[in-house]
């Protein structure tokens, strides 16, 4: 019997890499997409590996949804709630897509029961936007959700394969960056700075 434990597998998650974001709409910040070279770079080294890679991307209905009275109308299905076109390539390929219709997407049950239906996983990575926002929501409450069912698994964040946007009066992208990065070290998210071997 072969007592070599086989290493574990890792999820990818791509978080909000959509066009409303990223290109064009009220909640869009083109600074964003400069992120996605990253994201293709990682998801490129990973295609030859047995890795797991889920999209969660947001979606509202926008005569339904509560979260349009908090933020301007934004993803409300169609071209803006779409990956962008420079990631279908991988979404197409991936093991899963997902919508969520609030920040946090492990409050959708139909992701949060397919992460843990993953049984061989020990680690997961986020990647996309925004920092402070859905990144961060999804990376603590995967921590805690993992604590929860006593799952030893690692959450990582890469600094330059996530971003937020920009707001010279009320939203400074690198006060936020930084704050969000701060909170997800502190909730026990491994947040790094991407370096060679690390994919
Ligand atoms: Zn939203």
């Amino acid at each position: 019997m072969n007592m070599m434990k086989k290493d574990g597998k890792t999820l990818y998650i791509v978080v909000d890499a959509v066009n409303g974001f990223m290109k064009e709409g009220n909640l869009a910040d083109s600074y964003i997409f400069n992120i996605v070279p990253t994201i293709i770079r990682v998801l490129t080294e990973i295609k030859q590996k047995d890795d797991y890679l889920f999209f969660a991307n947001d979606k509202h209905d926008a005569l339904k949804s509560t979260e349009l009275k908090n933020f301007k109308e934004h993803c409300c299905g169609g071209w803006e709630s779409q990956t962008v076109d420079e990631l279908i390539p991988f979404e197409k390929e991936a093991n899963g897509v997902f919508y969520k219709n609030n920040i946090c997407s492990v409050l959708c049950d139909d992701f949060r029961e397919a992460i843990l239906a993953l049984d061989d996983i020990e680690e997961v990575v986020v990647m996309g936007c925004c920092t402070d926002l859905c990144v961060m929501y999804l990376a603590i409450l995967l921590v805690l959700l993992f604590h929860q069912h006593n799952r030893n698994i690692n959450v990582t964040v890469y600094k330059e394969a996530v971003q937020t946007f920009n707001d010279d009066l009320v939203h400074r992208r690198e006060e936020y960056n930084e704050m969000a990065f701060r909170e997800m070290q502190r909730m026990g998210v491994q947040v790094k700075t991407l370096g060679k071997g690390d994919i």
